[in-house]
C-alpha cells in the first residue's frame, strides 16, 4: 500500500483532491492490519463496520461539506468504549463486552468524519509500561522482536510505527502514550489532563487518566487535537474551555522561548547515547534561538512512590464495579453471591490488575489512609507547584522519557522494577500537565530513542510548535522499521 506511512495532512489532501477514496484508504490499511496480525496489536478489526464508515466519509467528501479529517483512518486503544467494536480494556473481566455508546472522544473523532480501524491491544486497564499485561497476549515491537513496544498503548504506538494506521488514540495515565511513543519511533500527545473528556474511557486512575494521540508527527496530531478535547457536561473533571485550532503555532519561530533542562533528575542511570540524542536537541533549539536554562526538579524523584500509591487506591475503587452483577465476567459456577464476585473476579482480573487492587486497597484502609494515601496527595501537590514555579521561568521543560531504549520483554518481570521505570513519565502526569513524546535517534541497539517536552497547563500549541520545529530539520519520525 503506498499511503501507509503518509501523513495525516498528505492524506487528507489526497482525500479532498479524491486521488484516493475514504474506502481504498480504508481497505489498504485493513489489509496491512491483516498481513502483520503477528504484531497482535488489533483486538477487534470488522471491515464491514470501518467500510460503512468509510462510504459515509467518501459522501461527505462529495458534498463538498467534509472537513479536512473526512475520510482519514484512526484506530483506537481499546480503553475507550465503542459502539460497534468489543471494549474490553484488554481484560477477560470485559472479553466481548458490547458498549451502548461510544466514548467522547470517539464520538467526537467519527463527527470530524474519521473512519476507525479497530480497536488495540494495551495492558490490561492500561496497568503496565510494556503491554506484557494484557489478557490477550503480548504486543510486538516493529523495530526488534525481542523488544517490548512499551505500555500500555503498545498496540497504538505499534500500530503507527508499522503502517497500520495513521494515528491512534491512546491514555497516558502514568505515561502511557509518551513511553510506548519513545520505544517505537512515534509522537505521542498527551494533552492537559481535562481537556479530553473521560467519559467513556474505562478508568483505571480517574485524577490522572488523559486520553491523547499517536502518530507519526507533531503536526499529525495538531491537527487531530481539536476535534478530540473540548468541555464535556457528562465529566466532572472536564475543563470548561472551548477547543482550539492546535496548528496555531506550527511553523512560527521558537527565538525567544526558554527550555528548562532537569540536569541533576537527568544524572545516574541514564543512557549515554540516550543523553547525547537529547544533546543533539537541545543543541538545535538553541541554534535556533531558544534559551537552555538549567533547572532544578527536586520533587520529582519522589513521582514513583506518590504514582503507585494514588493510581492503585484510584484503581482498587474504579475496579470494584467488576462484581460479575452489572456487567462483565461472572463465574460459571458459584455458591452464593458473595462466593460469585469472589469467583467472578478472581477469573476475570489477571495479576497486574490484582496486585493494584490489594495495594490500594491497603493504602486506603483505616489506619493506613492518613500514612500512605493522605501523605501521597500532600507530596503530589508540592510535585504540581514545583512544576508551576518552574514554569514561570521557562516556557517548556525538555527530559527524558525513560532511562534507555525499549527493554528485552520479561527484563522487567519483577513489578517494582517496572514500577521505577516510569520514573520521568509520573511526575507530569500527577501535576496534570501536558507532554509530548518524539523521536530523536537511533541506538546503536537499533531501537528508537525518544525525549519529551513538558507544558504548563494548557500549552499544548507551544509543545507542538516545538516538537514540529525539531521534525521540520530531522527525519528520525519518517523513519520506519525494516520489514514495514
Ligand atoms: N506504567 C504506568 C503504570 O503502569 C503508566 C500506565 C498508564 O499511563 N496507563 O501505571
Amino acid at each position: 500500500m503506498e499511503n501507509a506511512f503518509a501523513s495525516v495532512a498528505e492524506l487528507s489532501r489526497r482525500l479532498q483532491s479524491r486521488e484516493v477514496s475514504a474506502v481504498e484508504l480504508a481497505r489498504g490499511y485493513l489489509e496491512r492490519i491483516e498481513e502483520k496480525k503477528s504484531l497482535n496489536a488489533f483486538l477487534d478489526v470488522r471491515p464491514e463496520e470501518t467500510l460503512r464508515q468509510a462510504e459515509a466519509a467518501d459522501r461527505l467528501i462529495a458534498s463538498g461539506e467534509a472537513g479536512p479529517l473526512a475520510g482519514i483512518p484512526i484506530a483506537h486503544k481499546d480503553i475507550f468504549v465503542t459502539k460497534e467494536w468489543a471494549s474490553t480494556a484488554a481484560s477477560r473481566m470485559l472479553e466481548g463486552y458490547m458498549s451502548p455508546f461510544d466514548a467522547t472522544v470517539v464520538r467526537g473523532l467519527k463527527s470530524a468524519g474519521m473512519v476507525t480501524l479497530g480497536k488495540l491491544n494495551c495492558d490490561e486497564f492500561a496497568m503496565g509500561s510494556g503491554n506484557e499485561n494484557s489478557a490477550f497476549g503480548r504486543v510486538g515491537n516493529p523495530w526488534d522482536a525481542n523488544a517490548v513496544p512499551g505500555g500500555s498503548s503498545g498496540g497504538s504506538a505499534a500500530a503507527v510505527a508499522a503502517g497500520l494506521a495513521p494515528i491512534v488514540t491512546g491514555t497516558d495515565t502514568g505515561g502511557s502514550i509518551r513511553e510506548p511513543a519513545s520505544f517505537c519511533g512515534v509522537t505521542g500527545m498527551k494533552p492537559t489532563y481535562g481537556r479530553p473528556s473521560r467519559l467513556g474511557m474505562i478508568a483505571f486512575a480517574s485524577s490522572l487518566d488523559t486520553a491523547g494521540l499517536l502518530a507519526h508527527s507533531a503536526e499529525d496530531c495538531a491537527m487531530v487535537l481539536g476535534s478530540m478535547v473540548g468541555h464535556d457536561p457528562w465529566d466532572s473533571t472536564s475543563v470548561d474551555m472551548p477547543s482550539e485550532d492546535f496548528t496555531r503555532d506550527l511553523g512560527r519561530p521558537v527565538k525567544g522561548l526558554r527550555i528548562g533542562v532537569p540536569r541533576a533528575w537527568m544524572g545516574e542511570g541514564l543512557d549515554a547515547e540516550v543523553l547525547a540524542s537529547i544533546e543533539k536537541v537541545l543543541d538545535f533549539y538553541r541554534s535556533e534561538g531558544a534559551e537552555i536554562v538549567d533547572i532544578d526538579l527536586p520533587m520529582a524523584k519522589l513521582g514513583v512512590p506518590v504514582y503507585y500509591v494514588v493510581a492503585c487506591a484510584e484503581a482498587s475503587s474504579n475496579l470494584s464495579r467488576f462484581d460479575g452483577v452489572r456487567y462483565g465476567h461472572r463465574a460459571a459456577e458459584f455458591d452464593d453471591i458473595i462466593d460469585m464476585m469472589k469467583k467472578s473476579r478472581d477469573e476475570g482480573f489477571g495479576p497486574e490488575p490484582k496486585r493494584r487492587i490489594m495495594i490500594g486497597t491497603y493504602v486506603l484502609s483505616h489506619g493506613y489512609y492518613d500514612a500512605y494515601y493522605l501523605k501521597a496527595q500532600r507530596v503530589r501537590r508540592l510535585i504540581a507547584r514545583e512544576f508551576h514555579e518552574t514554569f514561570r521561568k521557562v516556557d517548556a521543560i525538555a527530559c527524558p522519557v525513560t532511562t534507555g531504549t525499549a527493554y528485552d520483554f520479561g527484563a522487567n518481570a519483577d513489578p517494582v522494577s517496572a514500577y521505577l521505570s516510569d520514573l520521568y513519565t509520573v511526575p507530569a502526569s500527577l501535576a496534570g500537565l501536558p507532554g509530548i513524546a518524539m523521536p530523536c535517534g537511533l541506538h546503536s541497539n537499533g531501537r528508537p530513542i525518544g525525549l519529551q517536552l513538558l507544558g504548563e497547563h494548557f500549552t499544548e500549541s507551544r509543545l507542538l510548535q516545538l516538537a514540529d520545529a525539531w521534525q521540520r530539520v530531522t527525519d528520525w519520525h519518517l523513519r520506519h522499521p525494516q520489514g514495514c
